[in-house]
């Protein structure tokens, strides 16, 4: 009788902490996408919120930009013609993953190596696009976005997430801005046209999402962007 009553309330107490837990990791937890054109501060404001909030962020260019260096040091490429044949065959063996550094920012891994600085350089900026447009390429890269998503409590920002990735991501944000803020001409140059290539190809372009908000941040500083995301996020969760 007792050891009924114990089991009884021993089983109680965990199914109400386990829902308490399920409530906590998956109901209030909700998908975020971040959509837009090139140095927009899209990452700014997915970071910022992604911390604040305790979500997963993932900067889905670096994945992109991942795939990119590989090829540059895998002799996929041949100056500017790229062996599409043999990156084919080869994607299944690119890894990408993120770590936290020391000050709690994620970096990109690739099979293993931290490439962090070396995906931001020109040479794969100059040749992320044309490599994010073929298809295999995508597909492989939208599989591990959804499989890092697929317990919700993350925020992505990238250039198909709301439409490709999570379209039933329940806040979606596509952020449009001038792009003249660059500093560089070669940089204001490459971001043009990799907004070019990206708002061209084929295989998920870049656009808004129907269901998309759209931020046009202009005019605006880091702390009204912020707290722009942060209300829409408040509308949202609660
Ligand atoms: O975000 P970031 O500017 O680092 O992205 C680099 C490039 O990766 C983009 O210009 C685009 O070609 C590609 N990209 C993409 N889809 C995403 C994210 C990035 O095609 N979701």
């Amino acid at each position: 009788h007792c050891f009924y009553r114990g089991n009884a309330w021993l089983i109680f107490k965990i199914s109400v902490s386990l829902a308490d837990k399920s409530d906590e990791l998956n109901m209030k937890k909700i998908t975020i996408a971040i959509d837009g054109f090139s140095s927009c501060g899209k990452s700014t404001m997915a970071k910022d919120l992604a911390r604040e909030v305790g979500y997963i962020y993932i900067d889905s260019g670096a994945m992109y930009r991942a795939v990119t260096l590989y090829s540059i040091e895998n002799g996929i490429f041949d100056g500017d013609i790229s062996d599409t044949e043999k990156l084919k065959k080869e994607i299944g063996n690119i890894h990408i993953s993120f770590r936290l550094n020391k000050e709690g920012r994620p970096e990109t891994y690739l099979n293993d190596v931290n490439v962090e600085d070396k995906i931001r350089s020109m040479s794969v900026s100059s040749k992320v696009s044309p490599i994010s447009a073929l298809d295999f390429v995508r597909k492989e890269m939208v599989a591990q976005q959804q499989s890092m998503g697929a317990k919700k409590g993350i925020v992505m920002d990238g250039r198909d997430i709301g439409t490709t990735v999570f379209p039933n991501a329940e806040l979606k944000i596509f952020v449009t801005a001038s792009a003249e803020e660059a500093s560089f001409d070669e940089i204001l140059e490459n971001v043009k046209q990799r907004d070019y290539i990206d708002q061209h190809r084929d295989v998920s372009p870049l656009r808004k999402a129907d269901d998309a908000l759209l931020l046009d941040n202009t005019n605006l500083t880091i702390a009204q962007q912020k707290e722009w995301l942060f209300d829409q996020f408040n509308k949202v969760t609660n």
